[in-house]
């Protein structure tokens, strides 16, 4: 049996499984030499005035768009997103800083409260000290960002613990912040593998976690932060349920349904992933979808044609193929893909591939399907669909396509979902509050909802 080398971390091309660096993992011998660093930092940084912090933001998103070829591209070779997609991540990452440069000082002025008497109160929002992020590799940037973005708004300094696959990503990340000038320490990344990372959430100088990942490592990280009764934001999995009724405007669903599959070579928590279908639209739905998923290029995410890539690990590919293989023997029809052009541990694509007359008992329903795997489910009414979007441990996003928008909307306020797109698809926002419900995880990013997350929610009383 091979020991694993822990003291290293390795960026590693999914496409060509070429080892591209190799980092150090950081000596948890020094958590006592460099948290009270961070927390020197953010202590002078809570006395910064709002516009002294919308100035930060405004600089992080020059150096974004300054380094956005490069980041990108670092992106793309450790994780294999297209190109193109890894671009547009680091634009939103930049647009999310300016948006809280600009209404960031609002959301974190006091809100003023008249009491009996004439008494006065105020509301303020003061930060918790450190925020441990601890993130995964799907938006490698974009997933740090929605969160470093609103801590610093907040007053807050950020330590990063990625994940283990994009340790340049993540070294990245702290040069960015340094280039734009974030006072030193104010932000730090450690090199630190997945199964050592408790150590940081227990240390007394951590505040609060901002995690965001699978269910199952959620629990482990919510329990010990319960332990520690730190403060805790859970980003989790999704098995999003999108409802096609029978009034739905069928060309849209087809085309939107397939792109919110197919969004990062379908390794996103939030893309559409069991499609429950009116019967009476099912074959044409199924047609057209397998039609799109037909004219597919997958290769080399570099390359400008490309729209699927490899997934981010060869295990990833190999835990998909288990999902549908189990899934057919279990009943589901392969309308399209499902076989693979190597079986080779070292391969990490897997083709698009549509899964039909999909039925809960299946991997295909019950689990998350990580990749570009699309499960549709036969439905007879409105009231099935419903249920059968709710019959998940899961409740991160939603869709509903119908015409009528009235019909649509009391749909989906019966949906189990933090979020929900009507004849659209879930994207975040930084304009809107970002989360789920049951195994998809609690609390909320985003918006002033998910900045006041790492907030000392203050109530100050005058006499
Ligand atoms: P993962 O849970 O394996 O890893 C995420 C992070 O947690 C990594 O940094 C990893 O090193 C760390 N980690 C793992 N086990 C840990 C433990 N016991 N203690 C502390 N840290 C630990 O997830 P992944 O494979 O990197 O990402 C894919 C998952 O993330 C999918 O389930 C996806 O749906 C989910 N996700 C959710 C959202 C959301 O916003 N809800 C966004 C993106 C991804």
């Amino acid at each position: 049996m091979t020991v694993p080398d822990t003291s290293t971390l390795h960026s590693i091309n999914p496409l060509t499984q070429q080892t591209l660096a190799s980092y150090p993992v950081f000596d948890l011998a020094q958590l006592d030499v460099v948290l009270p660093q961070v927390s020197a930092a953010q202590q002078e940084w809570q006395l910064t005035l709002a516009q002294e912090r919308s100035a930060l933001l405004r600089s992080l998103a020059v150096v974004l768009r300054r380094r956005r070829e490069e980041l990108a591209t670092l992106a793309t070779t450790e994780m294999g997103k297209t190109l193109i997609s890894a671009r547009a991540e680091i634009d939103k990452c930049a647009d999310a800083c300016d948006y809280y440069a600009q209404h960031g000082p609002a959301m974190i002025a006091d809100d003023s409260v008249t009491l009996d008497n004439g008494r006065r109160a105020f509301v303020s929002y003061q930060p918790l000290g450190i925020v441990l992020a601890i993130m995964p590799w799907n938006f490698p940037f974009w997933q740090v960002f929605r969160c470093v973005v609103p801590a610093f708004m907040a007053g807050n300094a950020v330590v990063l613990k990625h994940a283990s696959n994009v340790p340049g990503c993540a070294l990245a990340i702290e040069s960015v912040c340094r280039e734009a000038g974030a006072p030193e320490h104010l932000m730090r990344t450690l090199l630190v593998p997945g199964h050592q990372a408790s150590a940081l959430i227990a240390h007394p100088l951590v505040s609060a976690v901002s995690f965001t990942g699978s269910t199952d490592a959620g629990r482990k990280i919510a329990a010990t932060a319960g332990q520690h009764l730190k403060k805790c934001v859970l980003e989790l999995g999704g098995s999003d349920a999108y409802l096609v009724l029978d009034d739905a405007d069928l060309d849209l669903a087809v085309e939107k349904c397939v792109t919110s599959r197919l969004l990062n070579n379908g390794q996103s928590c939030i893309a559409a992933k069991r499609f429950l279908i009116d019967n009476s639209l099912y074959g044409e739905f199924t047609q057209k979808y397998a039609a799109a998923f037909a004219r597919l290029s997958c290769g080399d995410p570099m390359l400008p044609g490309t729209d699927i890539g490899p997934l981010a690990r060869p295990d990833l590919a190999q835990d998909l193929a288990g999902q549908v293989a189990e899934s057919v023997r279990l009943g589901a029809v392969l309308v399209y893909g499902g076989v693979r052009t190597s079986d080779d541990s070292t391969d990490a694509f897997y083709p698009p591939t549509v899964l039909g007359e999909v039925r809960p008992g299946m991997p295909a329903f019950d689990e998350e399907l990580f990749g570009p795997v699309a499960a549709l489910v036969r439905v007879r009414s409105e009231d099935e669909a419903i249920a059968l979007a709710n019959q998940s441990c899961f409740g991160l996003g939603s869709g509903v396509f119908s015409r009528d928008e009235a019909r649509a909307r009391r749909v989906a306020a019966r949906l189990q979902a933090g979020n929900c797109a009507i004849n659209d698809f879930v994207r975040s926002d930084p304009r809107l509050p970002f989360g789920g419900v049951k195994d998809s995880g609690y609390g909320r990013e985003l918006s002033h909802l998910g900045l006041r997350e790492f907030t000392n929610i203050q109530s100050v009383v005058i006499g």
